[in-house]
């Protein structure tokens, strides 16, 4: 152990000596006298910066097809694990024979998608693997909760809302555009046909929307 009166880094003179055990108080004291900076939440929330890591969600065309092709990148991207993905064939033959519908543009769609929020980090290395921009991420930060299992986001919960134009799948493909004409922005709303077909789905019942 060092001795005080040898120690040169400790040699700092009568009156340094003296007012050293009161050094500690100008901390204190000089945060006493600034103003308090007191964050009023819930009451008064602070508009996050533009870019923030939000909650995630999925993206949808302009005609509400699903960007989503189920092909997991996200999922394997993920440090944490925290993506669960299952893809399925897109169906487009006729409701009346049994067909299930088309949710994205291609050949397949994410029929199970789950991101559990106990072990995500927000980092947004899935949002930068995933290859059509399906996902990305909100501002949203509340989702504080009280048990486990509500933290386990399911795909109804992530899918963006219907915007105007858009119809809800699943439906057919705007007539005549293939795959690669959605991704060139060729397709700006849904079209009569796709909403006829919406509309007698739902005259189909829920058995077509067994993957909402
Ligand atoms: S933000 Fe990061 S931790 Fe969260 S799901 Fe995406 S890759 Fe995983
Ligand atoms: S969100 Fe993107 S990366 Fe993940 S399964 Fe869907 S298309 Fe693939």
């Amino acid at each position: 152990m060092a001795d005080n009166d040898t120690d040169p880094d400790r040699q700092g003179g009568f009156f340094a000596d003296l007012l050293a055990p009161v050094a500690g108080f100008g901390v204190s004291f000089s945060t006493i006298f600034r103003k308090v900076d007191t964050e009023q939440y819930p009451e008064d929330k602070r508009p996050t910066p533009p870019r923030w890591h939000g909650r995630h969600q999925l993206n949808r065309h302009p005609d509400g097809l699903e960007k989503c092709i189920g092909c997991e990148l996200c999922a394997w991207a993920c440090p944490a694990d925290a993506i669960y993905v299952e893809g399925a064939d897109n169906d487009d033959r006729p409701i009346a024979a049994g067909g299930t519908g088309r949710y994205s543009p291609g050949e397949r769609y994410g029929s199970v998608y789950q991101i559990n929020y106990l072990r995500c980090i927000l980092c947004g290395f899935c949002i930068e693997a995933c290859p059509t921009r399906a996902l990305t991420m909100t501002n949203l930060y509340e989702m504080a909760d009280d048990n486990r299992a509500d933290l386990i986001y399911e795909k109804h919960q992530l899918i963006a809302p219907l915007s105007e134009g858009m119809v809800a799948a699943p439906h057919p493909m705007v007539e005549g555009m293939q795959e690669r004409d959605y991704y060139q922005g060729k397709v700006t709303t849904a079209t009569p046909e796709q909403r006829q077909y919406a509309e007698q789905r739902e005259e189909g019942g829920p058995a077509h929307d067994r993957h909402r």
